[in-house]
């Protein structure tokens, strides 16, 4: 089985405005709609799209759990959530305009998950992870979760033998590698807040991966944005760089390639073909308005342009 952990679920609210959001000014909304919130609920989406079975858990608020539950079902995602009382799943507004230059984001910041809460998740994932069930933990905890309580639910999953698959930023990530996850996607901004430098090339950014591979870790990927991404394993490194497509909204794409890469590690693909396939598919979410958007049919035609270049001097 695969498992998605959301620790801190949203609900986007997607506004389009006419013409270009202007300061002083009344910008017309020309339409509003709804859609998951990353970050792990959107590796489900893409594993459900691809009929892989999965099971999409965390924390939502009792308020308004079911607009989310319905949105993820109309996507074919079984939901396992842990539903606090009293509270309400966050609301993210995306703003969209015709500038071109991409969406604006503006976040609450979530609910405050109660021990308890915290409790009913570990125990949830101790009774049904088993050994190489993948679980997916992907953004971070809303407000008022310390790295302890976040290790607390993450290494139920070490502990049981299961795959971890992370894909987080800060202290998360960097108390999260001491459990040996399977794979982890920092983006090249997170990766070198984790390594603490500033890195320019390709050199510079090898030797950090290979670091964290010989700590344990069996894929580290970085993803560089509309420049692709590099990604290391303990044989060899490699380069991808995506199509050239329309960005329309970048937001979510990083979600989309993991739940790209998962879907790979699941088939047992080889490492190629999933570098080709998740490129390809999130450089489809790039096309697209919403953020958990993507095309299976676009993904098909764009694997033909994704460019893999092993990077044959850091083969070992
Ligand atoms: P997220 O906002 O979901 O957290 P991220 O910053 O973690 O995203 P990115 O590095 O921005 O992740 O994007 C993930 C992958 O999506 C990239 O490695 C690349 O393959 C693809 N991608 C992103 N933007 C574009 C683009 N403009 N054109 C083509 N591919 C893109
Ligand atoms: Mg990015
Ligand atoms: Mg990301």
């Amino acid at each position: 089985m695969i498992y998605t952990v959301t620790l801190n679920t949203a609900i986007d609210k997607i506004i389009k405005i006419n013409g270009v959001l202007t300061r002083k000014m009344n910008n017309k909304i020309r339409n509003v709609s709804f859609d998951i919130g990353g970050k792990a609920t959107h590796v489900s989406v893409v594993l459900s799209k691809l009929n892989i079975n999965n099971i999409a858990t965390g924390f939502v608020g009792s308020e308004n759990a079911l607009t989310l539950t319905t949105l993820l079902k109309n996507k074919g995602v079984t939901c396992d959530f842990i539903s606090q009382e009293n509270c309400s799943t966050r609301e993210s507004l995306v703003i969209l305009d015709d500038s071109g230059n991409g969406s604006f984001m503006i976040t609450e910041s979530g609910f405050e998950i109660l021990e308890e809460s915290q409790c009913k998740l570990v125990e949830k994932l101790s009774n049904q992870v088993t050994k190489n069930d993948y679980v997916v933990f992907a953004g971070s905890p809303p407000r008022g979760f310390n790295v302890d309580q976040y290790i607390n639910i993450v290494k139920t999953v070490t502990d049981k033998g299961g795959k971890l698959i992370i894909d987080a930023s800060g202290d998360y990530l960097r108390e999260a590698i001491k459990l040996k996850p399977y794979l982890i996607k920092p983006n090249e901004f997170e990766f070198q807040e984790l390594v603490g430098k500033p890195l320019n090339t390709i050199d510079e950014f090898i030797p950090e991966m290979k670091k964290l591979l010989n700590d344990g870790i069996e894929f580290v990927v970085v993803s560089l944005g509309k420049k692709g991404s590099l990604v290391g394993t303990k044989q060899s490194f490699y380069r991808v760089i995506p199509p050239v497509i329309k960005e329309i909204n970048d937001t979510g794409c990083g979600d989309v390639f993991v739940g790209g890469l998962v879907a790979s590690l699941y088939k047992q693909t080889s490492i190629e073909d999933m570098l080709e396939f998740s490129t390809a598919l999130s450089a489809s979410k790039a096309s697209q308005n919403e953020s958990s958007s993507f095309c299976l049919k676009q993904t098909k035609q764009l694997e033909a342009e994704v460019k893999i270049e092993k990077l044959e001097a850091y083969s070992i």
